[in-house]
């Protein structure tokens, strides 16, 4: 089926991304504290990936998908830049 291979491919991009924007941003002293943070901002985006239905299911890039899907993901590139405010 064409639509689950689409969406296990969704499920290897999407760590693989993760990992490269470990290797982008520079280890820093709120990284760790922020961790926790990350994390959560992290799986809310990615359970609303896994819910929505209005194109996030199937893109390659979070920024690729809707505007709620966005703005999760734009959450977690906070945290992971600037830790908890
Ligand atoms: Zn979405």
């Amino acid at each position: 089926m064409a639509e689950r291979s689409a969406a296990a491919l969704h499920w290897l991009v999407a760590p693989l991304v993760l990992w490269g924007l470990t290797r982008l941003f520079p280890p820093t002293g709120t990284r760790r504290k922020a961790s926790t943070a990350i994390r959560t901002a992290y799986r809310l985006w990615h359970e609303h990936t896994r819910k929505c239905t209005d194109g996030c299911k199937n893109v390659h890039k979070a920024l690729d998908g809707c505007e709620g899907g966005r703005e999760l993901w734009a959450a977690y590139r906070r945290a992971y830049a600037g830790g908890p405010r």
